[in-house]
Parts: C-alpha cells; structure tokens; sequence
C-alpha cells in the first residue's frame, strides 16, 4: 500500500464512534522517508476544526522546542496515534485504540523510521508495548522519558507531549534538554563511515546494539565520537561507552 492510499483511508475512516463527532480525520505529514517519527496522542480542537497537525497552542510549544534542537517539521514525519478529535480532550478509550492503531502501524511499514518519539503517556504505551517493551507504571513514568530503547531494528525514544509545558512550565528545562536529542537522531555519526566500530560490526565481532545505541542513533553520547572531534588518540577497540574490548584487539 502507498502513503497516499492509506491516507485516503484515514480521510474517511468510520471505525469508531470518534468519527461522528469530528470535522477531520487527520493523516500524517511531513517527509515520508523521514528517519525520525513523531507520534502524539490525538488532534486538538483547532487541528480538527482546521485539518493539520499542531497548529495549536501545543504546536507553538513544539516549534519552540524543535527549533534549538536545529530540526525542522520538514524533515520528519508527524501522526497521532488515534487520527480524530476527542471531544472535551477526553482520553482515548480503549476500543478507539484498537480501531485506530492499524494506521500508526502501517504508517511506521511505510515511512520506516530509525527512531520513534512517542508523545505522552497514551502513545508512549502503544508504541512500547507493540515493540514488546516494559511499560512502568506512573510512578517509573518519569525514568523512560529522554531514554533511547532498541528494539525492532529502531530506536524508541518516549517524551512528554509539548501540551504537557502549557499546564507545568516547570517542566522546561527538562524538555528542553530531552528534546534538542531529536537533532542527533535526524543523521547518523559522521565518523561512522570511517570508524573502526562499522569495520568490527561488519566483520561480525561486535554486536549491532552498539552501532543502533549510538553510531546510527545517540553518536552524542559516544565517547569515541568526542575523542575523535577533539583530536585526542584512542584505541581502535575501545567502546563508544569508552569501556576497552581486548577481545576485539588484532
Ligand atoms: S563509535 Fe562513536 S565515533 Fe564511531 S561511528 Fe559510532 S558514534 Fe561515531
């Protein structure tokens, strides 16, 4: 199936009793070949009235955190999890999940991404429990915000939704920091064409976690890549986490 049709699918979807009440069905946007998705919980009242993605008062919030993080709308891919307005922004029910959740599915076959940013507390636990990760409760809620998971072949990187900072400014800073990781995650490191890391990997002897944790998803957090930036020598088997492999010596 083609994006194109899937959407026209969308437009007209009449699954669940949320099609009754709203004005339109919303379908992704963006770039379709994006390494990055983005997946919030469901359109807000102007998205609905209007018929495109956070343009609201949670759309200027996202802008306002994408922006430091140097990445633009154009070069990802954005969709809700439940694509139709939930009257009084109640929380989606159960059985609207289930009947909606086969065109998130389909958009990640389509689009495929290397990294998926689940938004707030309802599309963070779908898409954790479809790659079949340990969804905490509330209180363990805060621990796998900001943290990158591998799982399918993609990393899954849970976040608060931008609606969360109009109701708790204090939670800015945190936001700030989590979000400005997405900028890391649009391009793989640049040292990886060169590094011995790809050569270990290729040669079978070093295990692919390492390159999807960090050469092709966080190359930030890498110690090998800071070393490499600032000229300071370093084993060819030393980790990105900067543990040395003996094993992987000649
Ligand atoms: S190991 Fe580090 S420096 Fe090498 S390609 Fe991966 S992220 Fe970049």
């Amino acid at each position: 199936m083609r994006l194109s049709d899937l959407n026209e699918q969308i437009r007209v979807c009449g699954r669940c009793r949320l099609s009754q009440t709203r004005v339109h069905a919303l379908c992704g946007e963006g770039d379709r070949r994006a390494r990055l998705m983005l997946v919030a919980q469901a359109p807000g009242q102007k998205e609905d009235l209007e018929g495109a993605m956070f343009i609201g008062p949670s759309g200027r919030v996202l802008d306002d955190l994408l922006g430091p993080a140097g990445v633009r709308r154009s070069e990802i891919y954005m969709t809700n999890l439940v694509k139709c307005f939930l009257p009084r922004y109640r929380k989606p029910k159960a059985d609207e999940i289930q009947a909606c959740c086969r065109y998130l599915d389909e958009e990640i076959e389509l689009v495929e991404p290397a990294v998926i940013a689940p938004l707030g507390y309802f599309a963070i636990r779908y898409v954790l429990e479809k790659y079949e990760l340990p969804m905490p409760d509330k209180s363990g809620f805060d621990n796998i915000v900001g943290r990158l998971f591998l799982a399918g072949g993609k990393g899954i990187y849970p976040l608060r939704h931008p609606s969360a900072l109009l109701h708790n400014r204090s939670l800015q800073p945190q936001m700030e920091s989590t979000y400005r990781k997405l900028g890391v995650f649009l391009s793989e490191c640049k040292w990886y064409p060169v590094c011995p890391m790809k050569f270990y990997h290729r040669a079978g002897r070093l295990d692919s976690e390492w390159i999807e944790r960090y050469c092709r998803g966080d190359f930030e957090s890498c110690v090998r890549f800071h070393m490499e930036e600032s000229g300071v020598p370093h084993p060819d088997w030393m980790l990105p986490d900067g543990s040395e492999d003996e094993g992987l010596r000649d």
